[in-house]
């Protein structure tokens, strides 16, 4: 067997982003390339860029420099390669330059400085890809992209101009891509896209199949399927619009986990609307307390904007006031930042940076006790975790209420037993603003 070159790959940016770069690894495996941890082993570099804000972008160009320093040969891909020319004008050496979701792109620019040992994809004997392909994430779970791009156009946002209009996958290839997962011991499925909730209106709900039956590529149905996994499965970017309901009572049954990652940004109709958010003209107090009432267990993350140009004291106000009625579980929030190119940096208004980051500060330690509380309803009560690490002083896991990454933990002070990617019941017996402490359930 021919010897492989071997392959880096730096991947910044958001889960996304992780989702692309794993495409192209796999890829590369069943093409008979290896991957190297270090740049020293590689032969060559992708680096797989985000170009969200500008801090972002500073972080990426920082990256394709420190592997130009160290390798010398550097594909650069991902959305910071679809904003006009700033990788060129700042590394002119790299080899080439690709936007998002553009895995054969890459490819074909690897193959013309590398070229493959072999095609592995038709020879079963030399395949060197895991059905379930190469993944960035730990063994038990993983993200599993719906749709890309989005049919939005918020105002503070310039990811449909990156990233073009939605694309959803046909439910079928979905949902087969997600029983491989199952298949090679995934626990955990974090389904995500730009607006899940949109998941199949570019293709107008179109009919496919999954071992033979017939689905609308529709989220609700896309969701009663994954549902018969037998493992968690989370929604992640959903926008609060009255389809929504309809998958709460799945939450309720058990068919996925009862988490809702929903980005409302604010709480002001004004801004709202200035930002141009989808479904900004719901109710999203009513909606939060129908989703409550249906499924009393349900774990309700957010996002949100501080500082948005022309937002008063008053529309803050009223950002807090939301926060304290609608008692959310999970709060992030993000000083509003100018990306360049968005429409948002020509409205009127703009606020210091003092003022947006102040406002910010304000918000999370509004938060905190909301959040805190929430926790605290928890104390006494026995739940279903999923291990994520094991060591001398015990276990770490997540609850259905923690998403990788993102959300709080759950310390099992006696769980040194315990196996990483295994579901167990803990008694929980203290929490603080963001964790919980348990102890494994006895009964
Ligand atoms: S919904 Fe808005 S914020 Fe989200 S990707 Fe689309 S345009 Fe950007």
């Amino acid at each position: 067997m021919p010897k492989g070159h071997s392959i880096g790959m730096i991947s910044l940016g958001c889960p996304k982003a992780s989702v692309d770069s794993e495409q192209i690894l796999t890829r590369l495996r069943s093409e008979g390339y290896s991957i190297s941890s270090s740049y020293q082993g590689a032969d060559l570099v992708v680096v797989n860029t985000c170009g969200f804000i500008d801090a972002a972008v500073a972080e990426s160009l920082e990256a394709i420099g420190e592997a130009l320093a160290e390798n010398g040969k550097v594909i650069v891909t991902g959305c910071l390669g679809a904003k006009g020319d700033i990788v060129r004008q700042t590394h002119p050496r790299v080899l080439a330059v690709t936007g998002p979701h553009a895995a054969q792109e890459v490819l074909a620019a690897v193959h013309q400085h590398l070229p493959p040992p072999f095609d592995g994809i038709d020879d079963p004997f030399v395949n060197l890809v895991p059905p379930q392909g190469v993944r960035l994430t730990p063994q038990h779970y993983a993200y599993l992209k719906i749709s890309e791009g989005c049919n939005h156009r918020c105002t503070f946002c310039i990811i449909p101009s990156l990233r073009g209009d939605l694309v959803s996958r046909p439910i079928g290839e979905v949902l087969r891509e997600a029983e491989i997962l199952a298949e090679a011991g995934v626990r955990e499925l974090l389904i995500i896209s730009q607006d899940t909730s949109a998941y199949g209106v570019d293709i107008k709900y179109r009919t496919g199949f999954w071992n033979g039956r017939p689905l609308k590529t529709r989220l609700h149905e896309l969701c009663s399927a994954l549902g018969e996994l037998g493992i968690w499965v989370r929604l992640h970017y959903v926008y609060p619009y009255p389809s929504v309901d309809q998958l709460v009572p799945l939450m309720a049954e058990g068919a996925i986990l009862p988490y809702l990652d929903v980005p409302f940004q604010h709480a002001s109709p004004r801004i709202l609307k200035l930002m141009q958010r989808p479904a900004s003209s719901e109710n999203n107090l009513e909606r939060i307390q129908a989703w409550r009432a249906v499924c009393p267990d349900i774990t309700i993350r957010s996002t949100f904007i501080t500082g948005f140009p022309g937002e008063t004291e008053a529309e803050f106000e009223e950002l807090l006031s939301f926060l304290e009625a609608a008692q959310l579980d999970r709060v992030g929030a993000f000083a509003y930042s100018p990306v360049a190119g968005a429409t948002a940096n020509d409205l009127p208004g703009a606020l210091p940076e003092e003022v947006r980051e102040e406002r910010r500060r304000l918000l999370m330690e509004f938060q905190e006790d909301i959040s805190t509380r929430r926790l605290e309803e928890k104390i006494g009560r026995s739940l279903e975790v999923l291990v994520d690490e094991v060591d001398e002083e015990g276990a770490i896991a997540r609850s259905q209420g923690d998403a990788p990454e993102i959300d709080g933990l759950v310390y099992i002070t006696d769980g040194q037993d315990l196996e990483v990617g295994q579901f167990a019941r803990v008694q929980v017996t203290d929490c603080d603003v963001h964790d919980l402490y348990a102890l494994l359930d006895q009964e």
